[in-house]
């Protein structure tokens, strides 16, 4: 999706402060963080919403979660604990309309 910022980031197009890469996922820093370690994790594949995904996508959904567990243990450390959102559509806060998943922690978080 060539107007997508998330493709953009995932094709290399639009710079982002990279934390992970592999052949299917990218994660890198959110650029206005909403905890001490706010990372986004996204497929370079191109699917805009959780609420999109049908049957074909749970193979990649599950990845991302293994993914998601992958990078808050061994890249940034979290062991004290972190939260994983995905925001879904407008009246769930969603802004980027390219499937990712947040991962905030490094302090105890409100609910
Ligand atoms: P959403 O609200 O769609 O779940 O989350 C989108 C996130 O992307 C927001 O937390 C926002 O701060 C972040 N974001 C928006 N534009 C950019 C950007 O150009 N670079 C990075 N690294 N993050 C962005
Ligand atoms: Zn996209």
């Amino acid at each position: 999706m060539s107007d997508c910022l998330f493709c953009k980031i995932a094709n290399g197009d639009t710079p982002c402060n990279k934390v992970y890469e592999d052949e299917d996922f990218l994660a890198f820093h959110d650029i206005h963080p909403k905890a001490p370690t706010h990372v986004l994790v996204i497929p370079k594949f191109h699917l805009p919403t959780l609420a999109d995904a049908t049957e074909q996508d749970v193979a990649l959904l599950g990845l991302m979660m293994d993914r998601v567990r992958h990078i808050a243990d061994k890249e940034l450390h979290l062991d004290a604990g972190y939260r994983v959102v995905i925001n879904v559509r407008e009246g769930g806060g969603q802004e980027v309309f390219h499937i990712h998943t947040h991962i905030l922690g490094g302090k105890k978080l409100p609910f």
